[in-house]
């Protein structure tokens, strides 16, 4: 997938030329994606309109994961909105289709829905693995992509991988990879199928993303 960009961005360890991120520190992916996000969007909360400043607190800037991440949401640009605090503290772990339900509801019954949908998360979740757009996920060959820059330790997520995934076949998210397959976050999921000889990986290939450190740190 082509990842939202916006125009410009320079730093030291990641820069935007023609439309495509190079990135020089992959240990800064998730708080790279945060920065790009506030830097492209919109100074308004995406759902409920009101203009964000950052000394009021209850309308302070923070970001959502559109599709939350206790169903497998990435930390991308595409799946982070800017929202207020009061928004996203309501919004908790629905996504964003679940939430506008919600919003339609009469406020009496908003708090019996919220609890209906987050109750059953988790089993669809076990069940049929993350919940994703089909159109950002590939399954490719393990071998086919590369660990450069990321420490392969095996540490809590690696643990929650191989305990879901030894429970129900199925990863909880998918890997995101560079144009070119090299690994830039959730490589737990990727060190357990190379671990265990798993064939093929969910990956989210981000077409307009080169990385460009190869040191491991
Ligand atoms: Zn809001």
């Amino acid at each position: 997938m082509i990842m939202f960009l916006p125009h410009k961005y320079c730093s030291s360890y990641a820069e935007i030329q023609k439309g495509v991120l190079y990135i020089y520190r992959v240990s800064r992916f998730r708080s790279l994606m945060f920065e790009l996000t506030y830097l492209s969007k919109k100074s308004h909360c995406v759902y409920c309109g009101r203009k964000l400043r950052l000394s009021f607190k209850d309308s302070a800037r923070t970001l959502d994961h559109m599709y939350p991440e206790a169903i497998g949401g990435v930390t991308i640009t595409d799946n982070l909105a800017i929202c207020c605090s009061s928004c996203n503290s309501e919004k908790r772990a629905m996504t964003v289709q679940e939430y506008l339900t919600f919003l339609s509801l009469p406020k009496k019954e908003r708090s019996r829905y919220a609890k209906k949908v987050l109750s059953s998360r988790e089993s669809i979740y076990y069940s049929t693995g993350f919940s994703l757009p089909s159109e950002w996920i590939e399954y490719v060959k393990t071998s086919s992509i590369r660990n450069v820059a990321i420490a392969e330790k095996r540490g809590n997520l690696y643990i929650k991988v191989s305990k879901f995934y030894e429970k129900y076949k199925n990863f909880p998210f998918p890997v995101i990879v560079d144009k070119k397959g090299i690994v830039l976050y959730n490589y737990a999921v990727y060190l357990y199928a190379k671990d265990k000889n798993i064939k093929k990986v969910p990956i989210i290939r981000l077409e307009n993303v080169d990385c460009k450190d190869r040191k491991l740190n």
